[in-house]
C-alpha cells in the first residue's frame, strides 16, 4: 500500500470526528490494492467488520466475493470501504452529520487510488456518491460518467443475498460492470497507441 494510503488508514483508525467511534472495537478503514480499477463501497461496518476491523467479511461479503468472482476477478483485485468507517450502533443506518464528517477520507481514497470504475452498493452509499436524487431501485445498473471515473450504482448485497429477484438483478449488474472493464482495457490500449513503436499500432488496432 502506498504510504499516503497507509497514513490516511491510520488516521481513520484513530479518528473522533463523528459520534460512531464511541461504540466501535475496531475502525474500517478498507482493503485492496492502492491500484485498483475497480472500488466497491458499501453503507458501514457490521459486527464481524468491527470485530475483524476488515470490510465485508459477514454473510454480505461472502455473496460480494462470489459476485467479484462471478465476472473472472479476485476479491484481492478491488478496493473495498464503506460510506462510513466505523460500525453504527445495533448496524442502524448511518446518520447525514456521520456520513459528512466521514466522506473526506472517502474522497481521498478516490483520489489516492483513482479507481476507473466505482460501485456503490446500497442506497446510502449511492445517495452519497451520486446525489440524495438517486437509489439502488432507480439507479442501479446504470453508468454515469463523472470526469476521471465512472460510477455503477448497485443493490446491496446483504439485499440482494435473500431475495430471488434483486439476486438475478446483482448478477445482471456485475455483468454490466465486466462489460464496462473490458471498454475500458480498450480505452486505454488506445490511449497508449501513439506512444507505441510504428510497429506495434496495427496489433493494437486489430484488437482494438
Ligand atoms: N455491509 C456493509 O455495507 N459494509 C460492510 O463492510 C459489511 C456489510
Ligand atoms: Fe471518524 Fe468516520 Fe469513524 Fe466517524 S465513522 S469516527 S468520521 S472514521
Amino acid at each position: 500500500m502506498s504510504s499516503r494510503l497507509q497514513a490516511l488508514h491510520s488516521e481513520i483508525l484513530v479518528c473522533t470526528k463523528c459520534e460512531l467511534y464511541k461504540g466501535r472495537t475496531n475502525a474500517v478503514p478498507g482493503e485492496g490494492p492502492d491500484n485498483a480499477r475497480i472500488m466497491f463501497v458499501g453503507e458501514g461496518p457490521g459486527q464481524n467488520e468491527d470485530e475483524q476491523g476488515i470490510p465485508f467479511v459477514g454473510a454480505a461479503g461472502k455473496f460480494l466475493t462470489e459476485l467479484i468472482e462471478s465476472i473472472g476477478l479476485k476479491r484481492s483485485d478491488v478496493f473495498i470501504t464503506n460510506i462510513v468507517k466505523c460500525r453504527p450502533p445495533n448496524n442502524r443506518a448511518p446518520r447525514k452529520p456521520e456520513v459528512e464528517a466521514c466522506n473526506p477520507y472517502l474522497q481521498s481514497q478516490i483520489g489516492l487510488i483513482k479507481p476507473r470504475i466505482i460501485c456503490p452498493l446500497g442506497t446510502p452509499a449511492i445517495a452519497t456518491l451520486m446525489g440524495d436524487e438517486h437509489s439502488a431501485g432507480k439507479s442501479h445498473g446504470k453508468p454515469t460518467t463523472r470526469g476521471e471515473y465512472t460510477i455503477l450504482p448497485m443493490y446491496h448485497p446483504a439485499a440482494a443475498l435473500y431475495d430471488a429477484s434483486l439476486k438475478e438483478t446483482i448478477f445482471r449488474d456485475f455483468q454490466i460492470l465486466k462489460q464496462l472493464l473490458a471498454k475500458e482495457a480498450i480505452a486505454s490500449v488506445k490511449r497508449s497507441d501513439p506512444i507505441e513503436p510504428n510497429g506495434e499500432k496495427q496489433t493494437l488496432e486489430k484488437w482494438a
